[in-house]
């Protein structure tokens, strides 16, 4: 049964982010089933689940009021749009909570069915704002070169990544990118709190080189995560704050993974002290569930957009689906009365970060750093101390053994990270960072036979 459908998947099914060729006589790896932290294959092992699937499963796996919600938002009504001055109940009722969660400021929210949706709405409503304001000369968008935010057309032009740009012809217009704040990547030769600041004067200088009056928004995430769990020094948020307070610069913090407690506050703005004024959110809005994602507003945004915009041209058949609307409203009831987020910042959050340090002694690690349920190691060829050579693919060599031990560690070339549910426990921890220390350990044999 396994092999049949393993062998359909390859026959059939086109995967995201998969290299075919690479796939191999061996196939997808086929997930049936899933509990708290825990994941099942085909063959009935049990792998602890250290990426939350991909940063969404918040709340982790199995949780019967989840499924209750749906059910009965199903029976009651499955589908009805928000368009043409309609609405429904699960629309209004999770749109009223995101924006009492939220920062102060951020009093609106448009809903999207994905993060990447969440982005291209940003990019429409960042340009129809300065438009409306009388200043349609602010069209350029600064993002960071291996920012991620999305697969769709103007998520992948915002985000920097590179093997993205290099597929599928030119980008949207308007967009381009600063350097990222990676201190182990690319500031190593220098103090973390110089380097931090140096990011932000190369956001001054893009800005300057742009022509200040052009540059319509900054698009980032507090803590890149795709690119690698960049923690950036504590000197880059308040330098580029400060920058783009000077141009008056609309910033847009993307909360697709930070937000919903990943970095023990509801979202990693707080955590950073920003004051965003658009918030794309999805991923753990939901706890994964269902696809769900929008954008919360903040006041100048939105006190023009209504009172100046008329209509905007702009949304999507699923926006605030009735279905997902009332599972994401469920699942941040529960984060709520379970005291989850609080959980991660004052207990999950510093037992990780003490146990996961204890990874920075393996020969194979150049660092290990986390914040909140997020963390990275970055591995290093014991013999040199630098990078191993691309073309060995230590990280994806890393990443399957990790597998085959009992642990979804993802890699980004050759940084490993996790990001676990956030429902995990201190011995599920405990676990968790056994399971990494032997997958070092026999990603390190392998490596030198
Ligand atoms: N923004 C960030 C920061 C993300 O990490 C992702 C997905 O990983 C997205 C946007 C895109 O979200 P989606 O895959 O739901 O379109």
């Amino acid at each position: 049964m396994t092999h049949s459908l393993q062998a359909l998947d390859r026959a059939y099914h086109l995967h995201p982010f998969t290299d075919f060729k690479a796939l191999g006589e061996e196939g997808s790896r086929l997930i049936e089933r899933a509990e708290g932290v825990y994941i099942f294959d085909a063959e009935g092992n049990r792998i602890l689940d250290g990426m939350a699937g991909l940063w969404c499963v918040n709340l982790g796996y199995g949780r019967e009021e989840l499924v209750t919600a749906a059910a009965e938002q199903m029976r009651q009504l499955p589908y009805y749009n928000t368009f043409f001055k309609t609405t429904h109940p699960p629309a209004v009722k999770l749109a009223e909570k995101l924006c009492a969660l939220a920062p102060e400021h951020l009093n609106h929210v448009f809903f999207t069915g994905s993060g990447s949706e969440a982005n291209d709405t940003v990019l429409r409503m960042v340009r129809r704002y300065w438009a409306l304001e009388g200043r349609p000369e602010k069209q350029w968008v600064i993002g960071r070169e291996n920012g991620y935010h999305g697969s769709t057309v103007a998520g992948m032009s915002l985000g920097g990544m590179a093997p993205m740009h290099d597929q599928g012809g030119p980008g949207v217009p308007g967009i381009t990118h600063v350097r990222q704040p990676y201190w182990f990547g690319e500031g190593r030769d220098q103090d973390p709190e110089a380097f931090g600041r140096q990011c932000a004067a190369a956001l001054e200088t893009k800005i300057q080189e742009l022509g200040e009056a052009r540059v319509a928004a900054f698009i980032a995430e507090p803590v890149q995560g795709a690119g690698g769990a960049i923690m950036p020094p504590e000197s880059y948020w308040p330098a580029v704050k400060a920058v783009l307070a000077k141009y008056d610069i609309l910033l847009v913090v993307d909360e697709v993974i930070c937000g919903f407690g990943r970095l023990g506050e509801w979202f990693g703005s707080v955590h950073f002290d920003l004051a965003p004024d658009l918030m794309p959110i999805a991923k753990g809005l939901s706890s994964g569930y269902l696809p769900i994602g929008g954008v919360l507003v903040g006041d100048r945004v939105a006190d023009t957009l209504i009172e100046e915009g008329g209509e905007f041209f702009h949304g999507f058949t699923y926006s605030g689906h009735p279905v997902c609307a009332a599972v994401a409203l469920k699942n941040l009831e529960l984060m709520e009365t379970e005291g989850v987020v609080e959980r991660v910042r004052d207990e999950l959050g510093p037992y990780l970060a003490r146990r996961w340090a204890t990874l920075g002694d393996h020969p194979l690690v150049g660092e290990a750093r986390s914040l909140g349920l997020m963390g990275a190691l970055e591995l290093i060829d014991p013999a040199t101390g630098e990078r191993f050579d691309k073309a060995l693919a230590a990280g994806n060599l890393c990443r399957d053994i990790s597998f085959r031990h009992g642990l979804v560690m993802r890699s980004v070339g050759d940084t490993m990270i996790i990001a676990p549910p956030l429902v995990i426990t201190c011995e599920q921890i405990d676990d968790l960072v056994t399971l990494a220390r032997e997958a070092l350990d026999e990603t390190a044999r392998c490596l030198a036979a």
